[in-house]
């Protein structure tokens, strides 16, 4: 039963399990860190509402093995769209799939993107329009819906206010403060919660086989799993360095050759170290030792503003990781 898949969110699931067997709202807001099953969440709904199995329709669920479930986990259900950075990326990339560099252009395109804009709004507001090819219902997923840039936000608005029969649209987002109040006030909204460590480690460990230390990984996410996936690729360059002086040379070498992978990469060694360095806080045994921590951690937040910025990622992780030594703090 594919509700069943989205993992520890009973009261989301529930919910949205209700509205298929009564009344589906307009518009939702899945509100909730990014990793707990958001994207999961409304994809089952989208299948739910279009399953052709009568026996999971009764439960307001989806099979998961009809035709249309099957089109749907394949991305390739007309009526059912997921405009992320990805989507973004593909609308924006001006070559087709199958065209000579494709997939090293689209990852360089995917790289740049930092909001969702309007061109992208207007690219599902149409698709909206059009005439179902199945006459089933048209599930349009917004991810990252607080970036969305104002002119966005606004082309979306008028589309929620009045969707045509059969649509509905689902926002996501990590960040509900930033988003615009007249987009707020017109969602329904459905909190996911963090998910327990050892869901991240389950899921991690089936997302990637190959993951660096799951369960530390796990314990470093806060309950997310995007940033488990980030705390793993952190912890196996920070592992497989070999340790002594050469140390933070080697883990500043070890990170990816292109730039946009090289900031993602050293902001996740950072925020390892990071949480590294608060446990050490918290088990600090006096206050001298506290205060050293409390200034390390200031520290850390300044690289992380830098690598953000301009400043060269391998160089911000190298000088973070010289400190590490003195404040006694270990990975
Ligand atoms: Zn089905």
């Amino acid at each position: 039963m594919p509700f069943s898949e989205v993992l520890n969110q009973p009261a989301a699931t529930a919910y949205l399990q209700k509205s298929v067997l009564g009344r589906v709202p307009q518009a939702l807001l899945f509100c909730g860190p990014s990793g707990v099953g958001k994207k999961k969440a409304a994809l089952e709904f989208a299948k739910a509402l279009n399953c052709q199995d009568p026996q999971a329709r009764e439960k307001g669920d989806a099979c998961g093995l009809c035709a249309h479930c099957r089109a749907i986990d394949a991305g390739t259900y007309a009526d059912v769209v997921v405009a992320d950075f990805l989507y973004q990326a593909r609308l924006e990339l001006k070559k087709e799939p199958g065209d000579k560099s494709y997939e090293e252009e689209l990852e360089k395109e995917l790289a740049k993107q930092q909001r969702i804009k309007v061109d992208t709004i207007r690219d599902i507001t149409t698709k909206s329009q059009q005439k179902s090819a199945v006459g089933g219902w048209k599930v349009f997923i917004v991810d990252e819906a607080q970036s969305m840039q104002a002119e966005a936000a606004n082309a979306l608005l008028k589309f929620i206010e009045e969707p045509p029969q059969k649509t509905v649209w689902i926002l996501l987002t990590d960040k509900k403060a930033a988003m615009l109040k007249t987009i707020l006030s017109r969602c329904q909204p459905l909190q996911f919660a963090p998910l327990p460590d050892s869901t991240v480690e389950e899921l991690l460990r089936q997302a990637d086989p190959e993951a660096a230390d799951p369960a530390l990984a796990a314990k470093y996410a806060q309950g997310s799993l995007t940033r488990a996936r980030r705390a793993a690729e952190a912890l196996e360059i920070l592992q497989s360095a070999p340790q002594g002086p050469a140390w933070p040379a080697a883990c500043a070498a070890a990170l990816p050759r292109t730039m946009a992978q090289a900031r993602q990469s050293a902001q996740a060694v950072l925020d390892v170290v990071t949480l590294a360095v608060h446990n050490a806080w918290t088990a600090a045994p006096d206050e001298t030792a506290r205060k050293e921590l409390q200034q390390a951690l200031k520290k850390l937040e300044n690289y992380k503003v830098a690598v953000a910025r301009n400043v060269s990622p391998a160089l911000t992780v190298e000088t973070a990781l010289m400190g590490l030594d003195k404040w006694r703090v270990q990975i």
